[in-house]
């Protein structure tokens, strides 16, 4: 092994799991399932799956023996990336080879992987296709407490598995202590890590804030013009926002001169490349010269940083209290992200963050009594507000028609799942029995919406296959336009030269043809204002779009630009 594996495992060796290591695998050996609840950074995510490939012993799959392998969701594609290749890094081994990950249009694994990440909704997915699981011994299913739809129709699907399966074994860990619901749940031994958390004080404002974005940012400056040495992370909800408050913090800190330290301000967040996700990872700057004020490490990140990733050296977090959540509206069936205020839960794990290594502190960018009132006590399960056509569609083709009576931890309201009942109905998925239909099986195989799966399906009766697979792959990536702040006159202009009147979609038509026209050139995406990284995912999402089409025999096609049919066609079909 190489000198790195060894420092490696020093650091690794000081996790708290590691203090309970005996007692996990006791316990693991001994049952079936097993819940444990761990502090976020205790080391459940990157070790334990270690444990256990040590405690079933494998070191490689032979391919004559399929039942082996290890998985380990996550609900978030960043945390899939970023923990299988520090584990890789742990295990000595390249990423993709004995540990590999799995996440929605990109799969990193191959005939050797013994540990696999992977999102839960790409477990599920794989259910699909071999309902008990067969290649694994082992699954984990971590960050429970996030509650997502995926991880919870997970739950009621492994809970028949096991039944079936004597010789698959679950591991369910999560970071709150409301474990004991899991622990009924699943009738299961529960094994707690203590945290090591230290005292973290807790700052609120006096008054409301108006602007949180502005309050964040002042409060960021505050901290590093007059706080000891210690990282930052300041919690905001989306892209734009990050990089905005990312570029103003640079620029305040600036204009502090030599007073102060130097700092690295690094945002997170879900459409960031993997290298750049890494960089949370490296040191804070050293000082310019001896002698001089230290430097200071400023993480500005989604709410992935709250549970799913943990950055070492946080002493400072600013919570302005928001996140990007899922809220649907069953009466209208429309879904859609919102920024809205956090629980008090999530708002204890973000102060958590602060106290990891030494005491810290914690700003709340709210007034006590909106904490005490405002602030719900858990996030809903996001089964409780989201659209389940998907769900169900999913559902179905593993052959569960029972709905009212699976075995849902926090089951739906019956009338959400009237309506999406309807609504695949009404889309033809299933029939007036509530059966799957052979479109609807189609449409099932389609990691999409089905109001998208049934577009493509459709799409070669109107000729217009082509347009539509690249509406759908442009829908299914991040927003592709960029809008710099010094430039959003320009940009905003340039987005306009590719729209249509017709409305979104055919905008982002435009944009993937005159991307492909334009030759993928680079130089065209900077002058258009388009992110080549998220264009080139679209690329990568079509081409696996299109080999699921060839696998049913959909004719790829178009009508021809110049015809006064080739829009109209296109409207037919969405
Ligand atoms: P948990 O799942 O209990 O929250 P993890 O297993 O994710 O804990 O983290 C354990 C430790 O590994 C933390 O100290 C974290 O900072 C470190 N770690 C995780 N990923 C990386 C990475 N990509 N680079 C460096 N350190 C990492
Ligand atoms: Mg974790």
């Amino acid at each position: 092994y190489s000198q790195r594996y060894y420092e490696i495992l020093v650091k690794r060796r000081g996790l708290p799991v590691w203090h309970q290591k005996e007692e996990f695998l006791q316990v693991f050996k001994a049952n079936q399932t097993v819940i444990l609840v761990g502090e976020t950074g205790s080391g459940k995510t990157t070790q334990i799956p270690q444990f256990v490939l040590e405690a079933i012993n494998i070191k490689t799959t032979p391919d004559k023996c399929k039942k082996m392998m290890v998985a380990c969701t996550q609900p978030r594609r960043v945390a899939a990336m970023s923990v299988s290749r520090r584990v890789a890094e742990e295990m000595d081994v390249t990423i993709g080879e004995e540990v590999g990950y799995s996440i929605r249009f990109e799969d990193r694994s191959n005939a050797r992987t013994i540990l696999k990440y992977l999102t839960d909704g790409m477990l599920l997915r794989e259910a699909m296709t071999d309902p008990l699981l067969e290649r694994y011994k082992v699954i984990i299913i971590d960050e429970v407490h996030e509650r997502t739809l995926a991880t919870d129709v997970l739950f009621g699907l492994l809970k028949q598995v096991l039944i079936n399966r004597p010789d698959l074994k679950l591991v369910v860990m999560s970071a709150t202590l409301e474990a004991e619901k899991f622990q009924s749940y699943f009738d299961a031994p529960l094994i707690k890590v203590p945290g090591r958390l230290h005292p973290v004080e807790i700052f609120y404002t006096e008054n409301p804030e108006s602007d949180y974005l502005d309050a964040a940012i002042q409060t960021v400056v505050q901290i590093h013009r007059s706080e000891t040495p210690g990282d930052v992370l300041v919690f905001l909800t989306g892209e734009e926002e990050i990089e905005d408050a990312c570029r103003k913090i640079m620029k305040k800190v600036a204009n502090m001169g030599d007073k102060v330290g130097p700092v690295k301000v690094m945002p997170l967040y879900s459409s960031l490349s993997p290298a750049m996700q890494q960089k949370i990872f490296e040191p804070a700057p050293p000082p310019l010269k001896e002698g001089g004020p230290t430097g200071r490490k400023i993480v500005v990140s989604t709410n992935i940083a709250e549970t799913s990733l943990t950055i070492d050296g946080i002493v400072y977090v600013v919570d302005p209290g928001f996140a990007k959540q899922k809220v649907y509206d069953p009466r209208v069936h429309v879904e859609s992200l919102l920024v809205s205020p956090i629980s008090k839960a999530s708002a204890h794990q973000r102060l958590g963050r602060a106290g990891r290594t030494q005491p810290g502190k914690c700003f709340r960018l709210y007034t006590e009594k909106s904490f005490q009132n405002d602030l719900q006590p858990q996030t809903y399960p996001e089964m409780l507000r989201s659209n389940l056509a998907n769900m169900i569609l999913t559902l179905k083709k593993m052959g569960i028609n029972d709905l009212v009576h699976f075995d849902f931890m926090d089951a739906p309201a019956p009338e959400t799942l009237m309506r999406a009942l309807e609504a695949l109905n009404y889309l033809g998925a299933i029939d007036d029995d509530g059966n799957l239909t052979k479109l609807g099986e189609i449409m099932s195989e389609f990691p999409l919406d089905p109001q998208m799966s049934k577009m493509l399906v459709v799409s070669p009766k109107f000729n217009c296959s082509n347009e539509i697979l690249s509406i759908s792959a442009m829908l299914s990536v991040p927003n592709c336009f960029v809008r710099p702040k010094k430039a959003q006159k320009a940009a905003d202009e340039a987005k306009a030269r590719f729209g249509h009147i017709d409305g979104d979609h055919l905008t982002l038509l435009n944009v993937y043809h005159a991307y492909k026209q334009n030759n993928e050139d680079p130089l065209w995406c900077y002058e258009n204002f388009i992110n080549q990284r998220v264009l080139k995912a679209a690329d990568n999402v079509r081409q696996q779009l299109v080999r699921i089409m060839a696998r049913f025999n959909l004719r790829l096609c178009s009508t021809n630009f110049n015809s006064r049919d080739y829009y109209m066609n296109i409207r037919k079909a969405t």
